[in-house]
């Protein structure tokens, strides 16, 4: 499988600082910010600097180092924000890739929600 990265796509626009974002944390190759529409008290997005399309792009395309500073920032986060699993009540993360899942920002981004309870994975009962 091959990905056609569009430069012009939200997310690589806020890391050209053209659109603004509430900045959680920063590292070398990765970014955190709050979403938009947050759907809990806590909703933030990691996203890879990198140009990658979704999540399997990035896991089998992208460097060892580019791939241990993503998770790494993501775990920063999470403990940054006091959602950690064992000592709080625990978060989500969610990578929405391809029209399946309806990813709307075709930049890899992992939701972070935390804070509320967030219910069963999967609510829409139509599908099989
Ligand atoms: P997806 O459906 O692709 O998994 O999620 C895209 C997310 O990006 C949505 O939760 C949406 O609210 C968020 N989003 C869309 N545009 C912006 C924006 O300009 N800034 C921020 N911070 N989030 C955005």
């Amino acid at each position: 499988m091959s990905y056609t990265y569009d430069d012009q796509n939200i997310f690589a626009r806020i890391l050209r600082a053209e659109l603004p974002a509430n900045k959680v944390m920063e590292s070398d190759l990765s970014l955190a910010f709050r979403d938009i529409h947050p759907q809990s008290p806590d909703h933030v997005l990691v996203i890879p600097k990198g140009p990658y399309v979704c999540y399997d792009h990035f896991a089998n395309d992208a460097s060892d180092a580019e791939i241990l500073d993503y998770t790494r920032l993501i775990g920063a986060v999470i403990r940054h924000l006091g959602a950690e699993a064992s000592v709080s009540d625990g978060y989500r993360l969610i990578a929405n890739s391809g029209v399946n899942a309806i990813q709307d920002v075709p930049h890899l981004h992992v939701h972070l929600l935390a804070v509320r309870p967030l219910g069963r994975m999967l609510r829409d009962r139509s599908a099989p």
